[in-house]
């Protein structure tokens, strides 16, 4: 079980695999108020890298689940570089329909939301293992501008247009579902820089160390075609941010 090879590949350099900044997550980590001992549970956790670095300045215990292997084992090793080893715990499965068997204060999923099937499922499945009056974290991409067209939507890396909202219809939206949004963290044009452009680096050494791998086809079509994609599209049309909701 793991996640399609390109991301394991172009992204095995990253801590943080979305347009957030290691500031951001300290910022969103301050502005929740969490008490030492709050319990997170991380959806599509990645490295690690918002538990480990909670853990250790906010004193929270954590569970991450994540697919990839390569991201769950580097998640392990930041926790021990953290000296958190003790109060987070990553587990490498397939989040899909997981609910804990001990409720948690605070139930995240970060940039993963096809987990649940989008962000309405996730919300449901989020609430399973969330104790009640407990803060739900949504991390979601978001028209900055609404795309022209359908193929500049797929530029983006979306399937159509439809797949995202604008942040005016994205807030509205949890609003309606019967959410207060308690705060909220936006990723910046050069958050997406890091993430996007951080891959750029990544691939070439790869390549030149995996020349007649199967997969350098793709991994050098990848590093040809993402620069000029990333300044033309995703960088202007597409916005991201974390929104932490409770239920009204
Ligand atoms: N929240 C993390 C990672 C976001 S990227 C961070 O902030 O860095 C999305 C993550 O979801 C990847 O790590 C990927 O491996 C994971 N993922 C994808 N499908 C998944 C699934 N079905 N169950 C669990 N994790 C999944």
């Amino acid at each position: 079980m793991d996640i399609p090879r390109i991301f394991n590949i172009s992204e095995s350099a990253h801590r943080i695999h979305n347009p957030f900044t290691p500031d951001n997550y300290a910022t969103l980590g301050t502005v929740l108020r969490m008490e030492p001992g709050t319990h997170v549970l991380d959806f599509g956790s990645g490295s690690g890298e918002m538990l480990c670095t909670w853990a250790r300045d906010h004193g929270i215990t954590g569970v991450g689940i994540d697919m990839s292997q390569l991201f769950s084992e580097q998640a392990k090793l930041r926790a021990e570089e953290l000296g958190v080893a003790d109060r987070v715990n990553f587990i490498h499965n397939d989040a899909t329909g997981y609910v804990a068997n001990e409720k948690c204060d605070v139930a995240a999923c970060v940039g993963a939301t096809w987990i649940g099937g989008g962000v309405a499922g996730t919300i449901e499945l989020l609430n399973k293992s969330l104790k009640p009056g407990g803060i739900l974290l949504i991390g979601e991409p978001y028209w900055r501008q609404l795309p022209p067209t359908e193929e500049v939507a797929r530029e983006c890396g979306a399937t159509s247009i439809a797949d995202f909202l604008t942040l005016t219809q994205l807030v509205a939206s949890f609003d309606e579902s019967g959410y207060d949004i308690v705060e909220m963290v936006l990723a910046d044009q050069e958050g997406w820089d890091r993430y996007i452009a951080a891959t750029w680096l990544t691939l070439r050494r790869w390549l030149e160390a995996n020349p007649d791998d199967d997969f350098a086809q793709e991994a050098r079509a990848q590093l040809t075609i993402s620069p000029k994609r990333h300044v033309t599209y995703t960088r202007e049309y597409l916005g991201w941010g974390v929104f932490a909701l409770m239920a009204r």
